[in-house]
């Protein structure tokens, strides 16, 4: 069959959308932001070894014009086509489907958190033949596309699969063991990255899903993924075939920084951490590529740290959501500030960079507890600083079918409509807050252009890389800072 992974460049103005291996989505002028989309390439790549004819094709991240994104789609003439769907451009892609099923004699399949919590919203609203709910739709789409190959009947779909007038039931999560090292060149590898990392990078995944350091999941409240994706479970991929996989990117593409962008890498597990570095010195790479990734604070113990700056660790993205531990609780983020600043002090200890997330907008969150994380976090950041280190800070979005969005509905937070998906876009307040949310934004993402910060951080620099970095990094501050 001839199957098309897409990603339509819709556009509001000059805004390009995050939507690929974004979790919170908005349009956005900084041209910075390109994220891998992993599973989607796994996608790819599974189709191909299965036989079929595949165009992965990421106009957005491209900056195609529609015209000639068209012009690639329609000409290749596919038999399905696959796109991944965000609350706030549902209704774009249910006109989109319309317009495909139209100039296309293609089967339509959605993929994405929003339709994992509402298929058969989807299904109802838009000429979408087919939706996957779940991560997995790599597995379960490549087992889709073989059924319609083979015109199985619907009792033979996979689980997680709805259509017109049926589903196969939930969807279930498969064994990470074994999956096939992904095709970068099918799937242009070489577009993505983002300010902050060295080039080339390659994006990977060690696992699916956010795992503690008490092996529990990961349950944030607001945390779409997490929730709509993995549905709080957890897994990581045999060490020996995640850097099987980083010796391939290393060796045939001279990939220099590998960004594992599973939910919370895979320092939650200290002995998996520990295999890992086991298996970079087997493969002989220490030296040779940087690591980064995201991960949870209150897994970076000593052990964990040396072992990662051991392997070529650098760079650590951690979701600190709030400096008010009575929010930290209320969101379920099952850290507490103590912790959290602990493991952020450890990781800049051993001289690894960290980038840290923010989130302001909480309904409960008064001037006076944002004006006492704000304090928290640029104490943090003026902790030992380096170049590399960074913020990042958004206003928190309660994504439909997240707990923090029923509980949104239930307390009546939401300024709008909580069915106006368009809005979830973060072009606007969606929920009802005592603060100036776009203000303390700004305020936060500006804690790095403090002049003292600059210098100090500026003086740190070491090598060419890090220049390159700088450039990159400024433009999308001034980007992102346009944002807000
Ligand atoms: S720690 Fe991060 S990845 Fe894990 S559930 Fe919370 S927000 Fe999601």
């Amino acid at each position: 069959m001839k199957v098309a992974l897409i990603y339509p460049p819709f556009r509001k103005g000059k805004e390009f959308p995050l939507l690929s291996q974004n979790r919170q989505f908005k349009f956005s002028k900084s041209l910075e932001v390109r994220i891998y989309p992993v599973v989607m390439a796994t996608f790819a790549t599974m189709l191909k070894q299965a036989g079929h004819e595949v165009l992965f094709l990421d106009g957005i991240n491209a900056r195609m014009s529609m015209e000639k994104f068209e012009q690639k789609l329609f000409t290749f003439k596919p038999d399905v086509v696959v796109l991944e769907t965000k609350t706030p451009i549902m209704q774009t892609i249910w006109a989109y489907t319309d317009r495909l099923k139209r100039e296309t004699k293609a089967s339509v399949v959605l993929v994405g958190d929003h339709v994992s919590f509402f298929p058969g919203e989807s299904i109802e609203k838009s000429k979408a033949d087919f939706v996957i709910t779940g991560g997995d739709y790599d597995f379960v789409g490549t087992e889709l596309v073989d059924c319609i190959a083979k015109k199985r009947k619907t009792a033979q779909y996979p689980k997680g699969v709805w259509w017109k007038k049926g589903n196969s039931g939930k969807t279930k999560f498969h064994d990470l063991a074994g999956l096939p090292r992904i095709d970068r060149d099918l799937t242009n590898w070489k577009l993505y990255g983002e300010a902050y990392l060295y080039r080339p990078v390659a994006y990977i995944l060690s696992g699916r899903g956010c795992g503690r350091s008490d092996d529990a999941p990961g349950v944030c409240s607001f945390c779409v993924w997490q929730h709509a994706l993995w549905n709080c479970t957890h897994r990581l991929r045999p060490a020996a075939e995640v850097v099987d996989e980083i010796k391939h990117l290393v060796e045939d593409y001279g990939v220099k920084e590998v960004f594992d962008d599973n939910e919370s890498g895979f320092l939650y597990s200290e002995s998996y951490t520990e295999q890992f570095y086991n298996e970079m010195v087997r493969a002989n790479l220490i030296g040779k590529v940087k690591i980064s990734m995201n991960a949870r604070a209150e897994a970076l113990t000593d052990k964990v740290c040396m072992l990662m700056k051991k392997m070529g660790g650098r760079l650590l993205k951690i979701g600190v959501e709030s400096g008010n531990g009575a929010t930290l609780e209320r969101i379920q983020k099952k850290e507490t500030t103590a912790e959290i600043e602990a493991g952020i002090r450890k990781a800049k200890d051993y001289n690894l960079r960290v980038l840290l997330t923010n989130m302001v907008g909480y309904p409960w969150e008064t001037e006076e507890e944002v004006k006492i994380s704000y304090e928290r976090l640029k104490r943090l950041m003026f902790y030992k600083i380096r170049f590399g280190d960074s913020l990042q800070a958004s206003i928190v979005v309660p994504y439909p079918g997240t707990p923090l969005y029923r509980e949104a509905v239930k307390n009546k937070w939401f300024l709008i409509s909580p069915k106006d998906y368009e809005k979830f876009d973060m072009s606007v307040d969606v929920l009802k807050s005592p603060i100036d949310t776009t203000m303390w934004c700004r305020k936060f993402w500006s804690i790095q252009t403090h002049p003292l910060y600059l210098l100090r951080s500026f003086l740190s620099i070491r090598s060419f890389a890090d220049i390159k970095v700088a450039v990159r990094g400024l433009f999308s501050l001034i980007g992102h800072l346009r944002d807000y």
